[in-house]
């Protein structure tokens, strides 16, 4: 017979085999492929309009696999056709460094094995409320927002939604914003379940993820817990997906095959016909319009955990604390630090910033540094001796030949705070007191759980953080925290800028007081008019997100109308503009949307590559990815020319 084989590669079609036995769909097979060996699934259709008469392969055997199952070989196409990307390369995503792993011992599913344990977790009356909610018609696909304040005990409550699954022979997939995959959400786990998650993200070794995706495959693991590409994984019988901290922007992979793990969540629910939850303390834009239509079930908790309170917020103004020259934290500031620390409180100062300073410039010839290869200023790491560019990782020293001063090198001036530097001051104005940073430089290692065990316990008095800090961590005795710059000024080319800003810093109070004790949130200030600070940190998010959705409406913002990115990148920045107005004429002439652009993305040059954005937007009714994808298959690029399509773009950089 003949059969339609779907190859993890570029090709959007599956290619036409022969073979012996009689195969079903969703098989795994190996068949030869050029003058190599791949392994492919059977496909639900063959290509379309395939007249081409050659001479047909044969499979060379079907591997000792349970089968893909339909629901997610619909998924699969489904999410191609959305997302623009090749089927092959959705399979890609699925199949494991294009391998389906066959059977392993079963000693390796130990740590994962089923368990059945009561637990004497006692619910709140709101909690208790909730589960009754995520409880309803959860027997086929809906989609459920949990709601609730920061340290309000939301995991627990999903923790019994999927508990009542696995009881009852499913699978549970928890998808976590890469950041939030802590060995303390595991403990938090395996407390509650009394067996390993099994956890899925990019850095675990080879051999886990071979384990993982046989495991899930033959049902031995029932609960994984995992970044984005966990949606990809071979579930023999998935029956919940919780995706918590919904609203997190690195939901949205943005290089190579670009997709919202959010929404892939929902429609994979869709496909598979379960219940998938929702979980956040400020839903996203689209969730909370969702749930204004009502597509979306929702509930609520707004009591924290024990009835401790939501910290207050205070205002520095700076106009009348003055900031000394080079000095970041104001004499009030201080003052109000100090009596904390005096009653044993624990200190956050956050400032945005990895890194001392962002902006390093020669006092004589007055140049700035700035990444050879891209085209943005290069950040000073003090701890690290180096200026490093954020986006490519080129390192660079600290030392240049003067253009201005023929004696010899440059005399750096280091403008703008970064933790590094925060760090030096905390350090001159609060000697006695141990002080750590809290970035992805100093806190995504092995030794970081030695620090972070030091913070919880209080041993560590004062914190400098970036937003990592923000991410679901419980400091216990975290009571005071300093907002040292709020920028609200530079929202930038992003249309979510308001939006970031209300999840950061609510995310932010949220890691405040969670203990019981009163908390407090400062935040240092030259802009008191603005009301944004007292929205920003209005308890009720969804004033906020109201506010934000009439004005998406009234300029037509997603989600009312669709966006598509076109980002075009060449090495060649004159073939680029051309290219670039090529490509517009061809969608105007072609494609019934708005076509805007080209312009220069705004950074310009990345790794090298100068790089050039359309945006097309249409109605959302429209459906313009199919009709898309036909006109850009008419369209000739020229070499060295690269196109990446971005449906949805959270980011215009
Ligand atoms: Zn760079
Ligand atoms: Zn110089």
């Amino acid at each position: 017979m003949k059969v339609p084989i779907l190859l993890p590669n570029i090709f959007n079609y599956p290619f036409t085999y022969q073979s012996d036995s009689n195969l079903k769909v969703g098989e795994y097979v190996l068949v030869p492929f050029g003058k190599t060996k791949m392994i492919g699934v059977v496909w639900n259709h063959f290509e379309k309009n395939n007249q081409k008469n050659f001479h047909i392969k044969k499979i060379l055997k079907k591997l000792k696999v349970k089968r893909l199952n339909e629901n997610t070989i619909k998924f699969l196409n489904w999410f191609s056709q959305y997302n623009l990307i090749p089927k092959g390369m959705s399979l890609k995503l699925h199949l494991l460094s294009n391998e389906a792993v066959e059977e392993m011992s079963d000693k390796e599913y130990e740590s994962y094995k089923l368990i059945k344990k009561t637990n004497n977790f006692e619910l709140s009356e709101e909690q208790e409320k909730s589960l009754d909610e995520l409880k309803i018609k959860n027997k086929e696909f809906r989609v459920h927002v949990l709601q609730g304040t920061t340290g309000s005990g939301k995991t627990i409550v999903y923790f019994n939604s999927i508990k009542n699954k696995i009881d009852k022979g499913y699978q549970g997939l928890i998808l976590l914003p890469e950041i939030g995959l802590t060995s303390e959400f595991e403990k938090k786990f395996i407390d509650f379940f009394g067996f390993a998650p099994a956890i899925w993200h990019s850095g675990i070794t080879k051999k886990k993820k071979k384990i993982i995706w046989a495991g899930l495959n033959n049902g031995k693991i029932k609960v994984v817990i995992g970044a984005r590409s966990a949606l990809f994984l071979p579930f023999n019988k998935l029956g919940i997906i919780i995706v918590d901290e919904e609203h997190d922007q690195s939901y949205k992979q943005d290089e190579g095959v670009i997709y919202n793990a959010r929404d892939m969540a929902i429609s994979r629910a869709s496909f598979e016909n379960i219940p998938i939850d929702l979980v956040s303390a400020v839903p996203s834009i689209e969730t909370y319009e969702n749930i204004k239509k009502k597509k979306y079930s929702f509930s609520r908790i707004i009591k924290r955990y024990k009835n401790a309170q939501l910290p207050e917020h205070q205002i520095i103004d700076l106009n009348k604390y003055k900031l000394n020259n080079q000095s970041w934290i104001s004499s009030k500031t201080i003052e109000k630090v100090k009596y904390h620390l005096e009653n044993g409180d624990q200190v956050l100062f956050f400032i945005n910033r990895r890194g001392f300073s962002p902006y390093v410039f020669c006092k004589n010839c007055l140049k700035v540094y700035s990444c050879p290869h891209c085209s943005i200023n290069l950040v000073y790491h003090k701890n690290k001796k180096k200026l490093l560019c954020h986006y490519c990782g080129f390192a660079s020293n600290l030392k240049r030949k003067c253009d201005r001063n023929i004696s010899g090198s440059c005399k750096f001036t280091f403008s703008g705070p970064g933790v590094e530097k925060i760090s030096e001051e905390v350090k001159k104005f609060f000697p006695n007191h141990k002080s750590l940073i809290f970035s992805s430089d100093t806190m995504n290692k092995k030794s970081s759980s030695n620090d972070l065990q030091k913070i919880i316990n209080n041993e560590v008095k004062i914190l400098i953080g970036t937003q990592l800090i923000s991410k679901g961590y419980h400091f216990p005795n975290l009571n005071c925290i300093v907002v040292l710059d709020i920028d609200l000024s530079s929202l930038g080319h992003d249309l979510r800028g308001a939006e970031k800003n209300l999840q950061l810093y609510h995310q932010l109070s949220g890691r405040a007081g969670r203990a019981g004790k009163p908390a407090i949130v400062y935040f240092q200030t030259y802009n008191l008019k603005s009301d944004t600070i007292s929205r920003l940190t209005n308890s009720d998010p969804f004033i906020f997100l109201e506010n934000e959705l009439q004005l998406r409406k009234k300029n037509n913002l997603p989600p009312f109308e669709r966006f598509i990115s076109l980002i075009l990148t060449s090495k060649n920045e004159k073939k680029l503009e051309n290219e670039s107005y090529r490509l517009k004429r061809h969608l105007v002439k072609n494609l019934n949307g708005k076509i805007l652009g080209p312009i220069n993305a705004p950074i310009y040059k990345i790794r090298k590559n100068f790089r050039n954005r359309l945006l097309i937007r249409s109605k959302k009714t429209h459906k313009i990815q199919e009709p898309l994808a036909l006109v850009l298959k008419k369209f000739e690029f020229s070499s060295g020319m690269k196109l990446t399509v971005d449906v949805d773009p959270i980011s215009f950089n």
